[in-house]
């Protein structure tokens, strides 16, 4: 992990801090290129776009630890509106939704679990109606055992639900082998949060041959894959692993986030792999930009002067 990651992920929980770069535009140049827009259109138009280019699309709704259950409402909603627009607009086979369960309930201080699968299961609602499907985000440690529960729970009646498995935490080769049954999809990422050493792998090193050993296990089992990186090495791996078991382009799938290595994206995609790009929007981008801002420090210095000509 980079040196100044974990630093960034704590200055970026300083009110001071977000203060001074919430109140940035949208526009300014670093949060544009993570971020299309704050609104359902500006997820949609940008959807288009890579639909048109041969991509497939999950769509973040951005939001999270809400602990009010007015704004958890408003997040249900927010998915409901833009999965209608998906399908009036003939993107909804190509475009599913990303959803945080902290941020439709999960973390309220009373019966947050059962508020959370309540309003997650009326987005699986609307993501069926749609002609489409859901996954569910994995967020910090401490919510793993509650959002796998709640996974459990959905696929009882819609077993399209997605999950999301972190290659950095110890218990996750083990979480993959659950998964590996036919009809799971299943997105590994390498993981996001700061975690302590007692459960999750510290080391670059040590994260990336755990993400191999996952891979192994989702590639051999019976579900489907959805591979979660821009790493290089990832990609070069699981693809000649796909080959080792069999898969046919299709049986698994890549996913990357907007607007980083889009011509990876773009090239994968033409040589006939299934590419999925996961896009954030809405107002609440301040959480996941300090993310992205942290696994790749070389960016803070365009961010800074950003901020500085704004101001
Ligand atoms: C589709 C998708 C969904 C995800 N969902 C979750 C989730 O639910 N829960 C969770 O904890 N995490 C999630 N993540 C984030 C993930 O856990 C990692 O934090 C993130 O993807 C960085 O890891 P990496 O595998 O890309 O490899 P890294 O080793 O971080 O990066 C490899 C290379 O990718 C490029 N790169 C990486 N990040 C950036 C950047 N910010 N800007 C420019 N270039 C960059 C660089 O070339 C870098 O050398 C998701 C990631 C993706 C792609």
């Amino acid at each position: 992990m980079s040196l100044l990651r974990q630093p960034l992920l704590l200055v970026s929980r300083s009110e001071l801090v977000k203060n001074l770069v919430s109140t940035m535009p949208i526009s300014a140049g670093i949060v544009n290129s993570y971020v299309p827009g704050e609104s359902t259109e500006a997820a949609v138009d940008a959807t288009r776009v890579l639909v048109d280019n041969g991509l497939k699309v999950t769509l973040d709704f951005l939001g999270e630890d809400t602990l009010d259950q007015a704004q958890a409402e408003a997040t249900v909603a927010a998915y409901v509106d833009v999965l209608k627009q998906l399908a009036v607009d003939g993107l909804a086979r190509s475009a599913e939704v990303s959803v945080k369960l902290s941020a439709v309930g999960q973390a309220l201080p009373q019966h947050g679990d059962k508020i959370a699968l309540e309003h997650a299961r009326t987005i699986c609602r609307a993501a069926r109606n749609a002609g489409t499907t859901v996954t569910l985000d994995m967020e910090d440690h401490t919510t793993t055992d509650a959002t796998l529960a709640t996974l459990r729970e959905l696929r009882k009646d819609f077993p399209e639900t997605g999950a999301v498995l972190q290659a950095y935490l110890h218990r996750t080769e083990a979480d993959c082998r659950s998964l590996a049954y036919e009809g799971s999809r299943v997105r590994l990422c390498k993981g996001a949060y700061k975690e302590p050493e007692s459960v999750a792998f510290q080391s670059r090193l040590d994260v990336d041959k755990s993400y191999v050993r996952c891979l192994k296990v989702l590639l051999a089992g019976q579900g489907y894959p959805m591979i979660a990186s821009h790493d290089p090495r990832m990609v070069a791996i699981a693809s000649s692993l796909a080959s080792r078991y069999g898969r046919a382009q299709g049986s698994y799938e890549y996913q990357m986030l907007y607007g980083i290595r889009p011509d990876e994206q773009q090239r994968l995609a033409d040589s006939g792999e299934t590419v999925r790009v996961y896009i954030p929007y809405g107002h609440e981008w301040y959480g996941y930009l300090m993310r992205r801002l942290a696994e790749r420090p070389q960016n803070l210095s365009f961010f800074v002067k950003s901020l500085i000509s704004k101001k």
